[in-house]
């Protein structure tokens, strides 16, 4: 008889805990997982999985546009909002469900209601506590606010997907991952949208051709970039329109502001100061690499430790922790080359090194670039062109890093980062023969060094 309730008890049933329990059960751990608001976590609820309703979305008002170059004639289209607002909750209600069965299937026992460490072995969650020989914590994240007079007006993601009303003009503040995903939902949808970032160019952290043919392909399509930029103050006016002041001493009238300026661990009241958990200066857990804490029962995984923050990592995460803790498996992961999309329009699929970072990592790299119209876009109006860039290490002639910008980018770059995990070099993709017609194939007919 173990001397613990449980073998396993994980705090937050999002993408990482959900796995983690899931597997531990599934190998014979005695598993509880506590979760306070929904299972699923932050994809299921309100992240990837809404966010990609959404962008889907708001794409028809483009393929509306370009129906009209092959023939088709249409009503003016007329979006309404509470349609969509609502078949997305029904969805996410569904996927609920499945979570659910999922857990119950695999032997997890739900704890419904907020969970806070009481020692390195114990939970409370209400007023019961609950032993284990080891916690996990997968808390995951929550939106950074901003602080200027009137931060209160501002909605975050979480918001954005249950407005009320949709606003007929929003400022989107921010300009990483979220902030272009939602500038181009947005605009799609109708709204006239604005973004607002204190920096030169969107994306810090992709690659710079990358950033720089995205920026202009989004304000081609009609979003106003206001950059070098910041919000200094907003003021509610009469009929909950917004003012917002801006640090170059401009001034504007919204009917919403989004804020997209980041996510912060959610460590808040979780009891951390019981244990001898520690936690970095962005208030990330510190872990090791095996994802053990500073408390050697308490482990920790997903975006609570913020190594990256993905759905996919998380998950790998939760896989990882649970063979090893369970299944006499040595910890495996290996964090290099994790491809990523960013659901912008056009969108961006990415993986392994930027050309920056292959140029500080290798003595000389070489860059094979295109840009073209892409053939949907010949008989439409639409003047949206797609960008693909290969960079490799000149000395092995190795593909370090694949980056697209156009339709489907992240469908593509899914596949090309095998070649990359398995170490393709410049001859494999020139080997391969591609499929025609499609855009893929420019990544194995690029034969043209740019430099
Ligand atoms: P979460 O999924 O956040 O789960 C944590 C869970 O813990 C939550 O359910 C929370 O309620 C619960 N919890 C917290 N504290 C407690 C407590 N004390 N007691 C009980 N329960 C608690 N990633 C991608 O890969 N692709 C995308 O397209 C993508 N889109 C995104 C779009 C948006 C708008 C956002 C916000 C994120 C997006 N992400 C995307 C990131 C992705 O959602 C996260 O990386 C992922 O959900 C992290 O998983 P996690 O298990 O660490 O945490
Ligand atoms: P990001 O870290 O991607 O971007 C944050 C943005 O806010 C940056 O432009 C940053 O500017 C800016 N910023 C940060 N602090 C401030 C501040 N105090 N004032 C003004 N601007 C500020 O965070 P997101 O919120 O967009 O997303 C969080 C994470 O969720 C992402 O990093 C990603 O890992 C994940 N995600 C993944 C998605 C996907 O896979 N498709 C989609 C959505 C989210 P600067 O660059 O100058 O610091």
């Amino acid at each position: 008889m173990s001397q613990y309730d449980y073998d396993l008890f994980v705090i937050g049933a999002g993408s990482g805990g959900v796995r983690a329990s899931r597997m531990a059960s599934q190998l014979g751990a005695k598993v509880a997982v506590a979760e306070d608001k929904y299972l699923g976590g932050t994809c299921v609820n309100v992240g990837c999985v809404p966010k990609k309703l959404f962008v889907y979305g708001s794409h028809f008002s483009e393929d509306f546009e370009a129906a009209r170059g092959y023939g088709w004639r249409l009503e003016p289209a007329q979006f309404d909002w509470p349609t969509l607002r609502d078949r997305k909750t029904a969805e996410i209600q569904r996927l609920n469900g499945v979570y659910d069965r999922m857990l119950d299937n695999a032997g997890v026992e739900i704890i419904s209601g907020r969970a806070s460490l009481v020692d390195a072995h114990s939970v409370c969650v209400g007023d019961q506590t609950y032993t284990a020989k080891y916690i996990l914590v997968a808390t995951g994240g929550w939106p950074r606010r901003p602080h200027y007079p009137g931060a209160e007006h501002v909605i975050t993601s979480n918001e954005a997907f249950y407005l009320d009303k949709f606003p007929g003009s929003v400022l989107v503040e921010g300009a990483g991952y979220i902030a272009v995903e939602f500038a181009g939902i947005f605009h799609g949808l109708g709204s006239e949208t604005e973004l607002v970032y204190r920096g030169p160019q969107i994306l810090r952290n992709f690659d710079d051709d990358v950033r720089e043919f995205t920026q202009s392909q989004i304000q081609q399509k009609g979003i106003k970039l206001n950059l070098n930029n910041e919000i200094a103050s907003i003021e509610k006016q009469a009929g909950e329109k917004l003012l917002v002041n801006f640090t170059d001493g401009s001034s504007k009238v919204f009917d919403a502001v989004l804020c997209a300026i980041g996510r912060e661990p959610l460590t808040q009241g979780l009891g951390l100061e019981n244990t001898r958990v520690e936690c970095n200066e962005r208030g990330a857990i510190i872990v090791n690499d095996v994802m053990q804490t500073s408390e050697p029962s308490v482990y920790a995984i997903g975006d609570v430790v913020g190594r990256m923050e993905l759905t996919p990592v998380a998950l790998a995460e939760g896989t990882a922790l649970a063979n090893f803790l369970f299944n006499n498996q040595p910890f495996k992961l290996d964090y290099s080359n994790i491809a990523t999309a960013v659901f912008c329009q056009p969108s961006i699929g990415t993986v392994g090194l930027t050309e920056r970072q292959a140029r500080d990592l290798y003595h000389k790299v070489d860059i094979y670039q295109t840009e073209f119209r892409h053939m949907k876009n010949t008989l439409s109006e639409s003047t949206e062109r797609t960008m693909m860039k290969l960079v490799v290490d000149q000395a092995t002639q190795r593909v370090v890093g694949c980056h697209m910008v156009g339709p489907d980018a992240g469908e593509i770059i899914q596949g090309l980062a095998i070649a990359l995990k398995t170490g393709g070099t410049k001859q494999d993709f020139d080997n391969t023969i591609g499929i025609h017609p499609t855009v893929a194939e420019e990544f194995v007919t690029m034969r043209q060094k740019v430099r």
